[in-house]
């Protein structure tokens, strides 16, 4: 068979990195025709020499600049620059998949050109979808693209769904698939035991030490604040299809379970594994075939437990506030969304403290009036908007 062409977004980061490695594994199926980063030269170099890709983008002028005069001469790999050029090698007519794999939503334009090209999408992206909702969705069932969820917890559900209803994320029907309940779980992440009073302290570095993931800066910190975990709620909503009595999330510390489904009988699927991103990224490409993905299985006679807590959401407050902008419409996710961005930056940067990124976000939500949006390029207009208001707030608070 024809190896799969595959352009993978966000090359160079922790999500990029994994699925060049079952790439490596699977060198007769997989063939990379783009790789793109946002400036790291460094990083992308070596990526070239080993996978050759055709096109490469660094949406960096400069970075594209110094990365052509570093290639070596026997390569024929083609540097391209700017954002535009993402959208080039995502829709190209010799590309089968999509590896969606940006960090926030620089993200989305790219992705949904995957998705207006009818490729096959593996979301990585979560805050893409989150941003846009029913129009990313619409976009999905209008161009018959294939969307798989790359997210440990979304993969998880996914492979608790029927043939049928995989066939059809974004508008499964989960009362017809008699599904009751999706359990979305969480680790809880680093902070998930320290002293409320400490939390104000913690450090950018204390924030990334995730006890089970090893991921990049942005969902790391997300993954402190929860805010992580509720923007997998939305995403679940959309990807799922999910009315509000249809998701909870469960702190399930050991990460061993990667998400749930309940059935209207009693039975509740499960997914487990490593806390591995192969899995997933391994699942998605090899989908519907099974392959190796270098992850261990499982040993169960070395799991002491699998415990099970409800989220303390005055410890986590961005986890409530995603579950309540969930429901509140498109404006209020995508404004929690740029808020967040914004202000996980300046936490990172040491402009404001842990506990202001969810002070930031209450404050601009409660801001935000609902409205509609008519296409993706209203809600990057606002999103545009809210991140002024974020950046404003930040001067007057830091
Ligand atoms: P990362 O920070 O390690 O890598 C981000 C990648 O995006 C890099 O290649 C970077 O060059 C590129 N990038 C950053 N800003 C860009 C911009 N403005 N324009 C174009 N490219 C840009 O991030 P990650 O941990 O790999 O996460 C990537 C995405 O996958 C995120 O949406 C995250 O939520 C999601 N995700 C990650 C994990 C994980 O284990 N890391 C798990 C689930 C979901
Ligand atoms: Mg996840």
């Amino acid at each position: 068979m024809k190896p799969q062409q595959l352009t993978i977004l966000g090359a160079t980061g922790s999500i990029g990195i994994s699925t060049l490695d079952v790439v490596n594994r699977h060198p007769q199926q997989f063939s990379v025709f783009a790789l793109t980063a946002a400036s790291n030269v460094e990083a992308m170099l070596p990526l070239c020499i080993r996978h050759q890709p055709e096109f490469v983008v660094m949406v960096d002028e400069t970075a594209a600049r110094q990365l052509r005069a570093q290639l070596p001469a026997h390569l024929s790999t083609q540097v391209l620059a700017g954002s535009q050029a993402l959208c080039e090698v995502s829709e190209a007519a010799q590309v089968d998949q999509v590896m969606a794999a940006i960090v926030g939503a620089a993200g989305l334009p790219p992705t949904l050109a995957a998705v207006k090209a009818g490729k096959r999408v593996l979301l990585a992206n979560k805050e893409a979808l989150v941003m846009s909702g029913q129009l990313f969705i619409d976009e999905v069932v209008k161009s018959g693209a294939q969307l798989l969820p790359v997210d440990s917890e979304h993969n998880a559900i996914f492979q608790c769904l029927s043939a049928a209803a995989q066939a059809e994320v974004g508008t499964m029907s989960l009362v017809d698939e008699g599904i009751s309940k999706i359990l979305l779980t969480g680790s809880g992440g680093p902070f998930l035991d320290l002293p409320l009073a400490q939390l104000e302290q913690q450090t950018p570095q204390a924030a990334c030490k995730h006890p089970n993931w090893s991921m990049g800066q942005k969902i790391s910190v997300d993954s402190a604040t929860m805010l992580n975990k509720g923007l997998e709620y939305i995403e679940a909503r959309w990807l799922f299809n999910c009315q509000q009595a249809q998701l909870d999330v469960l702190i399930h510390p050991q990460s061993i379970i990667h998400s749930m489904v309940q059935y209207a009988d009693g039975s509740v699927l499960a997914q487990m594994g490593q806390a591995d991103m192969r899995t997933p990224i391994a699942h998605c490409m090899h989908y519907p075939q099974r392959a190796a993905s270098g992850v261990e299985a499982l040993d169960f006679t070395r799991i002491a437990e699998l415990t099970f807590v409800a989220p303390d959401l005055q410890r986590f407050p961005c986890l409530r506030l995603a579950q309540q902008a969930c429901w509140a419409g498109q404006a209020a996710t995508t404004a929690l969304n740029a808020t967040n961005e914004i202000a996980v930056a300046a936490f990172l940067n040491n402009d404001i403290r842990f506990t202001q990124i969810a002070e930031m976000c209450d404050r601009i939500l409660q801001s935000i009036t609902p409205r509609d949006f008519g296409d993706i390029d209203a809600i990057i207009e606002f999103d545009q908007q809210v991140r002024v208001q974020a950046r404003d707030l930040i001067r007057a608070v830091a």
